[in-house]
């Protein structure tokens, strides 16, 4: 049979999305040495930036998550970055350029015991056409007499000078909520409802969905009728699996085994995404015993989409002989392009066989749909990743990716900020590796890039 391969999940760095917009971004700015890393490790409150004597000397690690008053938040140390300009002065307004174009706020770092050098100015120059919140912070006030000194920033018009001393810790609580009431409010991940998870069934007519329900309700005491806290939706099934209550969304017409006429596939596939949409995660069955068809395909792009975790199940196996085995494996090889990260289980609503491996299953894909790496693993991981296999040249230019940010959770969401496009085969590249690497078994992930010149 015919597939339709569609292209990966991959979005093209559209923001503003209902799930995955980007916890914001704080850019660090200023000459070498003024204290830029003993800022940041205060902003993170532990020593995770490396702090360097050595003016010039390029940090490995840039990027790292900062929580402050129940705000989660990304600091970005653009001394990591290395712009082409030539020059002290150039290169540091040149950070501040992309900083501007890339960050949701920026904190420009002044050394108050030296007070604005011409660099300084450089920096504010640029800083003052940004559209983004700027804040100042005067550098190494480490006690009273340098307050003066202080003042005397206001004349690099970026508005009040915020004294601190990074070294020792003064004033850095009222510069954090300084820099928190300037960052756009973040959607917060939502919180998951209290009680079971959400799963749904779904598959082509005659897969085999309500015998699979069956099978599963007729377990002893798999239906419960209540959980203590939970309101069940009457169109909802409760289902205990493997010793934990499941909510399986949708049900109704499953259990009344409603027969599909046909010319209703429209209202059975609208069906289908309304379960899609109010599940966490979601059991495809396929019919092992049959050949992977457009309407599976259909399904599966639909869960995709939804962006939920996903466990795929092979039902009928008991059909499945030597043959008809091999043959779909090289149908899966595929068919399933777009979920090779789903774990496949072989069942047998009929017979029962393997359907105790659906709770696992779902539980492990439920993890990944959770599970967040730090901006700081990210990006070492990263950039080791793009230093061995740098993306491929686009119209002569070398695109960069700057720092990475795991955006969101449910599904897992990566924002990438580059300084070009990166091409569908690279972002796969990346998702593959990243795969290889953290793992997200049974959850779809999404890559978004977003692109400052
Ligand atoms: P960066 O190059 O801007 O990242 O600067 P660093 O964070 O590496 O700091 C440069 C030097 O300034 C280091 O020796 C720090 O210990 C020192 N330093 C940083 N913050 C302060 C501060 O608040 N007071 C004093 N006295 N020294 C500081
Ligand atoms: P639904 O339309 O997806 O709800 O599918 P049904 O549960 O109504 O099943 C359609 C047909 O497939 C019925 O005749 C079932 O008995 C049969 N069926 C379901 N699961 C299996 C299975 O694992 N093995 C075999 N041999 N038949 C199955």
């Amino acid at each position: 049979s015919e597939f339709t391969v569609l292209d990966a999940d991959i979005d093209d760095g559209a923001e503003g999305e209902e799930t995955g917009q980007a916890q914001p971004v704080l850019a660090v700015v200023g000459r070498p040495n003024v204290g830029k890393s003993t800022l940041v490790n205060r902003i993170l409150g532990r020593r995770e930036a490396v702090v360097q004597d050595t003016p010039g000397v390029t940090r490995d690690r840039i990027a790292y998550d900062a929580l402050w008053a129940g705000r989660r938040f990304t600091v970005v140390d653009t001394g990591g970055w290395e712009p082409k300009a030539s020059g002290l002065q150039a290169s540091v307004a040149a950070q501040a350029e992309i900083a501007m174009n890339t960050a949701d706020a920026v904190l420009v770092v002044v050394d108050a015991s030296v007070g604005a050098t011409a660099t300084d100015e450089a920096v504010a120059k640029v800083l003052r056409r940004s559209d983004r919140p700027v804040l100042l912070a005067a550098n190494k006030v480490d006690d009273e007499r340098l307050l003066a000194e202080t003042a005397s920033l206001w004349s690099l018009g970026l508005g009040e000078p915020h004294p601190v001393s990074a070294l020792h810790g003064r004033s850095s609580g009222d510069l954090l909520d300084a820099i928190v009431k300037a960052l756009p409010e973040a959607p917060r991940d939502h919180d998951r409802p209290a009680g079971p998870r959400r799963v749904a069934l779904v598959g082509k007519p005659n897969v085999g969905k309500s015998s699979l329900l069956n099978k599963l309700t007729g377990q002893e005491r798999s239906v419960v009728d209540s959980v203590a806290g939970t309101t069940v939706d009457p169109v909802d099934s409760l289902v205990e699996l493997d010793g934990e209550p499941w909510r399986f969304v949708d049900t109704a017409g499953l259990r009344k085994r409603v027969q599909t006429a046909s010319g209703t596939e429209y209202y059975a596939s609208l069906r289908t995404k309304t379960a899609i949409d109010a599940a966490e995660v979601v059991i495809v069955l396929l019919d092992a015993s049959e050949p992977i068809s457009e309407q599976d395909l259909r399904v599966l792009t639909m869960v995709v989409e939804a962006g939920r975790a996903c466990v795929l199940a092979m039902n009928k196996w008991d059909l499945v002989d030597e043959d008809r085995r091999h043959q779909l494996e090289r149908e899966l090889e595929r068919g399933l392009v777009r979920v090779p990260w789903a774990e496949r289980v072989n069942i047998s609503a009929l017979t029962g066989r393997s359907v105790r491996k659906l709770a696992p299953a779902l539980r492990t894909a439920l993890q990944s749909w959770d599970q967040r790496v730090s901006t700081g693993q990210l990006n070492g991981w990263l950039s080791d990743l793009i230093a061995a296999t740098p993306p491929p040249v686009r119209g002569g230019k070398q695109p960069k990716v700057l720092f990475a940010t795991q955006a969101g959770i449910r599904p897992p969401t990566l924002v990438l900020f580059t300084t070009g496009f990166l091409e569908a085969g690279y972002r796969r590249f990346i998702e593959r590796k990243f795969r290889e690497r953290f793992g997200f078994t049974g959850s779809p992930v999404r890559i978004n890039v977003r692109v400052r010149e």
